[in-house]
């Protein structure tokens, strides 16, 4: 059995971020961290927009083994027993902790057909999937009008890639955008040469020697060499959930990132943890909130009592179209939109209980503390006095 004074159980950015932040106060104490990815901790944006501009593959890692770490891979925790301070593999070995973060993330959604020819595009593995039929010149039907599915489906067009993008909304992006927003980007990603399918939703996938038909509910028959799902994530939340922590939609966390129990913390996709500006408890798919929570997680767990108050931002890349925004942003909220040029600069408001809640920075960049800053203000803000706030 390996023992350590740290354990992490999870693999992705924000357990080379905790990592990282345990060694700002703690250059000795033993680190594990085990993935049941193979590869060692890796940036994940790049996989639906930098690999495929150009950046190179081997910029993506994000060198956890700085931290003088051991890094046990290719593993799936099973087990968490409180009383002996033990995780155990799939593998069947045991490893111990005084302080345990469990940085699970979160597993994709899946569809109830197509097996293993669907892919949930999701890690480094899926990207070198992808990447082989691409570079064969291959068509790829993408699922999901999400982050992940506007994301690759514009990178792929990008590459020269034959695309359809099929999805349930009315616009891309629908579940944070203005629905006018939303309509124009299924426009402008036509223009960029993507076959995208609005109010589509899929009935039935089949596999077709190497590619597979895709079949939507209206009718409608596709032929792909690959197929490509981002229909949202679940949080990992099982070993936590057998053990005993308190988990509700992701496994709740207190200002220091303390689970429900003790000396076992957790950050990431998977944590629900209270945001004071929002006055409610939030869960963050996004890169700043694994990399900031992941760090501060790690700092938690070599002694750092700083309180996490973290309002985490989010950005994305649609062809040329890219923005920033911060807060809840769901397009269920009054929106409020303040446009310098119509769906190419400005600024969505989102409101809530007679405040801001939320704030798109569209085509703006560089102003997402003057967000932030708006959304903790709090203070009563409607549709008339809200616009001008943040001048793009
Ligand atoms: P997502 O952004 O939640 O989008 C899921 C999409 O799939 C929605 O459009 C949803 O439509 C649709 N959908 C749900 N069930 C479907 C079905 N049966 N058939 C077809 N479409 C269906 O999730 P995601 O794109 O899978 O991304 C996964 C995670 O990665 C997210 O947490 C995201 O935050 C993160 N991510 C973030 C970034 C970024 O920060 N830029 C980039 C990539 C990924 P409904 O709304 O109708 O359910």
């Amino acid at each position: 059995m390996a023992a350590y004074r740290y354990l992490i159980v999870g693999g992705g950015m924000t357990a080379d971020a905790a990592a990282h932040g345990i060694r700002e106060l703690d250059r000795d104490g033993t680190i594990g961290l085990v993935s049941a990815e193979s590869d060692p901790p890796y940036n994940r944006p790049p996989l639906t927009k930098g690999l495929w501009k150009g950046e190179a593959l081997e910029s993506i890692w994000r060198k956890t083994g700085d931290a003088a770490i051991d890094l046990h891979l290719g593993r799936r925790v099973t087990t968490l027993d409180l009383p002996s301070r033990t995780v155990v593999d799939d593998r069947g070995d045991q490893h111990s902790y005084e302080k345990l973060l469990l940085a699970t993330g979160a597993v994709p959604r899946r569809l109830p057909f197509g097996g293993d020819s669907v892919i949930y595009y999701r890690g480094l593995a899926d990207y070198r999937r992808v990447r082989q039929v691409v570079d064969r010149g291959g068509t790829v039907v993408v699922i999901g009008g999400g982050f992940i599915g506007s994301e690759i489906a514009a990178g792929l067009a990008m590459n020269g890639c034959k695309v359809t993008m099929l999805f349930p909304e009315d616009g891309i992006g629908a579940r944070i955008f203005p629905a006018d927003l939303a309509k124009f980007l299924v426009g402008y990603y036509r223009d960029q040469g993507v076959a995208a399918k609005p109010g589509e939703q899929v009935a039935e996938i089949k596999g077709a020697g190497t590619g597979a038909v895709v079949s939507t509910k209206s009718g409608l028959t596709f032929n792909a060499d690959a197929v490509i799902a981002g229909v949202g994530v679940i949080p990992d939340t099982d070993i936590a959930k057998v053990a005993g922590l308190a988990v509700e939609d992701g496994i709740i966390v207190d200002e220091h990132l303390r689970t429900s129990m003790p000396d076992v913390y957790a950050a990431g996709d998977v944590a629900r943890f209270m945001s004071p500006q929002l006055g409610r408890r939030m869960r963050v798919e996004h890169e700043d909130n694994a990399l900031t929570m992941g760090r501060a997680a790690g700092r938690a767990m070599a002694g750092d009592t700083a309180a996490y108050e973290h309002l985490p931002f989010f950005y994305s890349d649609l062809f040329d179209l890219g923005y920033e925004a911060v807060g809840e942003t769901d397009s269920r909220l009054e929106m409020v939109a303040d446009w310098k040029t119509p769906f190419r600069e400005g600024v969505v408001y989102y409101l809530g209980g007679g405040r801001v809640r939320g704030v798109l920075l569209w085509g703006i960049f560089g102003k997402v503390d003057a967000a932030r800053a708006l959304i903790a203000a709090g203070g009563a803000l409607d549709a008339a006095s809200v616009k001008g706030r943040i001048q793009a």
